[in-house]
């Protein structure tokens, strides 16, 4: 894993440059905020992406992918153009055509766009949906936020039921469990439907107009463009102010109520431990109703931890892409970088893509020859291994396997090509069996 330290060094340090060219490009070295995932973090992400698939599967969730690079307006239209999303992390893609193109900076208004376009209305409601991968956001590189990240998106579409708001804070909750989350709280809120939010927002703006000389500069051109927003501000004299603001709750509607008490008592059915936090609008526009956040702290530190997943009820966003109805949705977003940065993440193995046990060990031609035949056999018999073709000397070859740490190794050398068999070895007691290669595919499923 890339260490925060290496993510905080400018581009050119010293130690990431190349010899003798420190002014040009680092060509070597991935964008800022952008990371490889070698072996170990692969398998990493991979086994939670299979988990959370799995477990959204049980709870009804179908897949969809949808492309990395959707129009732009897509975002611009939906998130809010005041949102941090639109203003200031939107990677605009550049093209020979006139397309105004965007790396997608979040998950719904894409699978919103699908929904629509594949005629999904006509089908059975609501439609749940399960996707993921890369996110891309321009963002201010630091621990758990990277400029590419990874999430793991969950949607119900075309209900306005409060058991669907319900259902996606649960499915996010037990993959989290699943990942061996510790100490969490999920924070719920309501912002309400459109009259609710337009009478909150009303209120906002002239209780903040009153303290607009305290407020700092970035609060300040909220109260112009959102003044929900201003309510999760992180500076702390907004934070002060926030303290007297206007209770949302008192601008409710009826409707709005009624929603946001069957969704608590959902949740309490099922035994979800919240809190309530009435600063939680979250940062996108296009929000209604239910809006939640699942934090995870840290008990030996007194502030507040990162946020592992959010989401929320998006009842105006098909209209704000310009559909001419509303199309009611709920749904969350995990954040699968942070979740695998965690220590008590229990990195969960992958189902399909295993880590080879077997290192496979070829001594001199004739073994080479056939090599790739054994290869053949542990193919069909679904056993990945690890080998270098092109070492020869069985020393290096068994370091290299102790280094890969695997249980057993597999030695095929000269005598065994002629004799048709191959040395399996365990790594632990050193006891090895010879065992006939037509007899290996079945041999090796019973070692542990
Ligand atoms: P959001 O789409 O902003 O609601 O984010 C959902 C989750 O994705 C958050 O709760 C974070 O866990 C994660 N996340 C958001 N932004 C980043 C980022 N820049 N880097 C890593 N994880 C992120």
């Amino acid at each position: 894993m890339v260490s925060q330290d290496l993510l905080k060094q400018p581009l050119l340090s010293p130690k990431n440059s190349m010899p003798n060219d420190s002014k040009k490009t680092p060509l070597f070295q991935s964008p800022r905020g952008m990371r490889d995932l070698l072996e170990a973090d692969f398998y990493a992400m991979q086994g939670l992406f299979e988990r959370a698939q799995e477990i959204a599967t049980y709870y009804g969730f179908s897949p969809i992918a949808t492309p990395l690079i959707e129009y732009e307006e897509i975002f611009t239209r939906t998130s809010g153009e005041s949102s941090d999303i639109v203003t200031k992390e939107m990677y605009h893609i550049k093209t020979k055509g006139e397309d105004k193109l965007a790396l997608r900076p979040e998950g719904t208004a894409p699978i919103m766009r699908a929904y629509i376009e594949h005629g999904m209305r006509s089908m059975p409601q609501p439609v749940l949906l399960y996707y993921g991968g890369p996110f891309f956001r321009h963002d201010k590189p630091q621990k758990g936020r990277y400029r590419q990240l990874h999430q793991f998106g969950i949607e119900a579409l075309g209900t306005q039921k409060s058991i669907a708001d319900a259902l996606i804070i649960k499915t996010i909750l037990a993959i989290l469990h699943e990942a061996g989350a510790e100490n969490f709280f999920v924070d719920v809120n309501t912002i309400g439907d459109k009259e609710s939010r337009i009478a909150y927002t009303k209120a906002l703006t002239s209780f903040y107009k009153k303290h607009a000389h305290n407020l700092p500069r970035e609060d300040q051109e909220r109260l112009e463009k959102n003044p929900l927003r201003i309510l999760d501000s992180k500076h702390e004299i907004t934070k002060e102010i926030n303290e007297q603001a206007p209770d949302n709750m008192n601008f409710l509607n009826a409707s709005s109520k009624k929603h946001f008490k069957e969704v608590l008592e959902s949740l309490e059915e099922m035994g979800v431990h919240y809190r309530l936090n009435k600063q939680l609008v979250r940062g996108l526009d296009y929000y209604s109703h239910t809006v939640f956040e699942v934090i995870n702290y840290d008990p030996s530190e007194e502030h507040e931890g990162l946020a592992l997943g959010g989401g929320g009820r998006y009842d105006y966003l098909a209209s704000a892409m310009g559909y001419p109805q509303d199309i009611p949705g709920v749904g969350a977003g995990l954040g699968m970088d942070r979740i695998i940065e965690s220590s008590w993440y229990k990195r969960l193995t992958p189902r399909l893509i295993k880590k080879p046990k077997f290192y496979l060990i070829q001594l001199g031609f004739e073994a080479k020859l056939k090599t790739l035949n054994i290869l053949e056999i542990l193919r069909k018999a679904k056993c990945p291994v690890y080998q270098t073709l092109s070492k020869d000397r069985l020393s290096v070859q068994l370091a290299l396997a102790e280094k890969m740490n695997v249980p057993y190794v597999l030695i095929f050398g000269q005598r065994e090509a002629l004799d048709g068999t191959v040395i399996v070895r365990s790594m632990k007691t050193r006891k090895q069996e010879c065992v006939r290669v037509t007899e290996l595919a079945k041999y090796i499923k019973t070692l542990k």
